[in-house]
């Protein structure tokens, strides 16, 4: 059910290519102002689904609300949305302000107004003083903040943009995403991006939409994503936990690698279970100090500066740890070491 909150409702959208199914109805509340990510592999229907959205393709069920007006009929210059993508299509020959203004002149915009608004979103982008160079001199950055500015000028009701950072290195990519949540903050646009990059979306995103095989997997904020994920896939995909089996052994507990730790799943004894552990919420002791804690071998280990990254093999299972420098324990290959592990952190599925 929409509230008034909602900007956008996809409702019970499904599509298909033959006989491809893109999307299986996705249902989604977009909420005004908010940054929304589609993610997922390729393949999971998230271009697809931002076409739908934008009009350059049609559901073939379901509909599309905006303000409660169903637009899923409308083509694409009358929903009026500004857009980004990976190519950015700018013009190249033509100056940065008539890019930005090509919207504006389209739209009738008197020329006045037209150079307010550029003027404008110069100074936004912080680049006030390159109005005038043709944007074939631009470097990859400022081209990026030009087509996002040309995509704004419009003053779109939604913001659409479908790997719109995936070409740049990723020193630039990791700047563009602050600048881009900036700007969108500014301007308090309702924006829907597309990426497959986790750290893009768990960066950006006030909701997080985890699609696979075009079904919406899990729909939260990346926070609760990351620390509660709803199924195992979107654990996986979502910072690559360990997924090891468990079993609820009696009330409020499970045994995972033989060990019995509290945590309440509600299921009832003997419930075979899929755990999910992310690699920093495994905690390293020598084994000396850990009576009854699964124990194994050091695998592979490197220190990446503020933490150290290692693969420990417990009967036969490669799990992955990461332990803060300040805490992890001296270890070599073929060390062996005892695992710690939270029940609190852990999430269960079942299996
Ligand atoms: P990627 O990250 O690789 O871009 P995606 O998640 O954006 O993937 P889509 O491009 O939405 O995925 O495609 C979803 C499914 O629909 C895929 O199986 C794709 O092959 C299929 N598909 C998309 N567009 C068409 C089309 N025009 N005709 C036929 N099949 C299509």
């Amino acid at each position: 059910m929409s509230t008034s909150d909602t900007h956008l409702h996809i409702d019970n959208v499904s599509k298909t290519f033959g006989d491809v199914q893109a999307l299986k109805g996705v249902d989604l509340e977009i909420k005004r102002g908010s940054f929304v990510c589609l993610l997922g592999p390729s393949g999971c229907g998230k271009t697809t689904l931002l076409r739908i959205i934008a009009g350059f393709e049609n559901a073939s069920s379901g509909h599309l609300m905006l303000d409660g007006i169903d637009i899923s009929q409308m083509p694409p210059h009358k929903r009026g949305f500004g857009m980004v993508f990976q190519s950015l299509a700018l013009f190249p020959h033509m100056s940065v302000a008539k890019n930005i203004a090509y919207g504006l002149k389209l739209r009738n915009i008197s020329k006045a107004e037209q150079r307010n608004r550029v003027e404008e979103l110069l100074n936004v982008i912080e680049l006030p003083e390159i109005a005038e160079r043709p944007v074939s001199a631009l470097s990859g950055g400022q081209r990026q903040r030009v087509a996002i500015a040309r995509a704004l000028a419009i003053q779109p009701p939604l913001f659409l943009l479908d790997e719109p950072l995936s070409a740049l290195d990723a020193k630039l990519r990791d700047n563009m995403q602050i600048e881009l949540r900036q700007l969108q903050q500014k301007f308090g646009v309702t924006t829907i991006l597309v990426t497959h990059d986790q750290h893009e979306a768990m960066m950006l995103a006030d909701e997080l939409v985890v699609l696979k095989d075009g079904e919406v997997y899990q729909s939260a904020d990346p926070a609760t994503v990351y620390q509660k994920p709803a199924n195992s896939f979107v654990a996986d995909f979502l910072g690559a936990a360990n997924l090891v089996p468990a079993a609820v052994s009696k009330d409020g507990h499970v045994t995972v690698m033989g060990q019995e730790i509290a945590c309440d799943t509600g299921q009832p004894v003997g419930t075979r279970l899929s755990a999910a552990m992310r690699a920093e919420h495994i905690g390293l002791v020598p084994v000396s100090m850990a009576k009854d804690h699964p124990v194994g071998a050091v695998k592979f280990l490197r220190d990446l500066g503020p933490a150290t990254e290692l693969v420990i093999s417990v009967d036969g299972q490669d799990l992955r740890v990461r332990c803060d420098n300040a805490t992890v324990p001296d270890l070599s290959i073929g060390a062996q070491v005892a695992l710690s592990l939270d029940g609190s952190r852990l999430s269960v599925f079942r299996a």
